[in-house]
């Protein structure tokens, strides 16, 4: 140890070279014992953890010293009525460190169950990847488009020369000046997809750079659109686009929201219709990013990919006798297999939804974990418009956030 520490600070080995010289667990032991002597702090709790990390040092992190642990709770059980997770009972992995969340969610995980579950239905697929390139001119770069309009069989064979189970969906060119953005599209089966498209993008870019002559700039020109906040998202679709609703009686949201359909509504109309559209938010929902932060951190998804499920638009419908509530997230990346999926404490995570690793066939369990994160979000949405309505949230946030 003391032999590593003096040539890691003398900078004769480098931090990230340990596990060149040593086993994982060693080399994190190392390098953590490193870090506490340059900072002077002792990392204990950082040193402690169950995972296993051959895989996860090669694959997920690097220059690793320890974990980070976040709560884990458990909403539910809630009942799931989509095409994937068909008449599934589910308890929700939430890894949070917010008090009276995990709470708020399991209220609605009440409701909708006694309401006879969440209708859920995924309307569209399909992860994306948009290169950008140069064109000499605006004439070129409208040759550069018909070139990608004209051959998509040629773009297909490319991409999916590099993948086995990713399947091309289409090719979309867009021109600003003269820059050319072809938004590639791929059905990623039980995947989110990011690594396997970026792969698959590169392929076709180099075939587009050498057919049309323009040069590949970079393979991604932001109309992806990756981990921002965009409206081609929002209207176009991004990962799995999912829609859940649910119907309630008058009954039931006097008995487990304490409140009325009609109040309801209003808080729903004044709050998430009209407010996000006077603040121009692409977010018309109480807080989609708290269930599906949670979700994802829970259950190994790329976190960064909150940007996206963020844009969720919530509706409430009054029909007769009551309400129908709906939650509709156009940009959900969601994978089972890959990324952080893999983890030991995460996969455990997606097992418990019945979700873990590849589906038979491929794609099936990403699209049932879409469905049963669209019925969290929903549960999510159902719970804190109830407590708005109610004039509840402050109460319910001292009771369980603070103390
Ligand atoms: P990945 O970790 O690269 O693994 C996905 C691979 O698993 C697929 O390419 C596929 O191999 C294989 N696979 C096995 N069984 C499968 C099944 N049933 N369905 C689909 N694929 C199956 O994961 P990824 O989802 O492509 O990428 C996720 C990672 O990308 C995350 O760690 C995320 O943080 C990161 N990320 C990367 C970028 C980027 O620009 N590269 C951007 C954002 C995030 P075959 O392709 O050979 O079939």
């Amino acid at each position: 140890m003391d032999e590593y520490i003096r040539r890691l600070a003398e900078g004769s080995l480098k931090l990230y070279a340990l596990e060149k010289e040593l086993p994982p667990e060693e080399a994190v032991r190392v390098r953590r014992a490193f870090i506490e002597a340059e900072t002077g702090t002792r990392l204990p709790a950082v040193g402690s953890f169950s995972i296993g990390i051959d895989r996860v040092v090669k694959r997920n992190i690097e220059n690793m010293i320890g974990t980070v642990q976040v709560p884990l709770g458990v909403a539910g059980p809630i009942l799931v009525n989509g095409e994937y997770a068909a008449a599934r009972s589910c308890y929700i992995p939430l890894a949070t460190t917010e008090g009276a969340l995990v709470a708020s969610v399991n209220r609605g995980c009440s409701l909708i169950t006694r309401a006879g579950g969440a209708d859920v239905r995924i309307m569209r697929d399909g992860m994306t990847r948009a290169p950008v390139f140069a064109a000499r001119d605006v004439a070129h770069a409208r040759e550069v488009v018909a070139w990608v309009e004209g051959h998509t069989e040629e773009i297909r064979e490319a991409a999916e020369s590099t993948t086995k189970h990713g399947e091309f969906l289409s090719a979309t060119a867009y021109v600003a000046g003269t820059s050319v953005f072809v938004r590639l599209e791929f059905d990623t089966k039980d995947a989110m997809g990011m690594n396997m498209v970026t792969i698959a993008s590169q392929k076709v870019g180099e075939v587009i750079e050498r057919e049309t002559g323009a040069h590949l700039v970079a393979l991604s020109g932001n109309m992806c659109t990756d981990k921002k906040p965009a409206a081609i998202n929002l209207i176009q679709g991004r990962g799995k686009t999912v829609v859940a609703g649910v119907r309630l009686t008058e009954t039931m949201v006097a008995d487990l929201l304490k409140t009325d359909a009609e109040t309801l509504a209003e808080v729903n109309y004044r709050k998430n219709l009209v407010g996000s559209a006077r603040a121009a938010s692409f977010g018309f929902n109480a807080h989609a990013a708290n269930v599906i932060a949670a979700i994802f951190i829970a259950c190994g998804q790329d976190a960064a990919h909150v940007v996206e499920g963020s844009s969720a638009i919530t509706t409430v419908d009054r029909v007769s006798g009551g309400v129908y509530v709906s939650v509709t997230l156009p940009s959900l990346p969601v994978g089972t297999v890959g990324g952080g999926t893999s983890i030991d404490t995460q996969r455990e995570c997606l097992a418990m939804l019945g979700v873990a690793g590849g589906g038979d066939p491929p794609g099936v369990h990403a699209k049932a974990f879409a469905e049963i994160v669209a019925a969290g979000v929903l549960a999510g949405e159902l719970s804190l418009l109830g407590a708005l309505a109610a004039q509840h949230l402050a109460r319910a946030h001292q009771d369980h956030g603070r103390g």
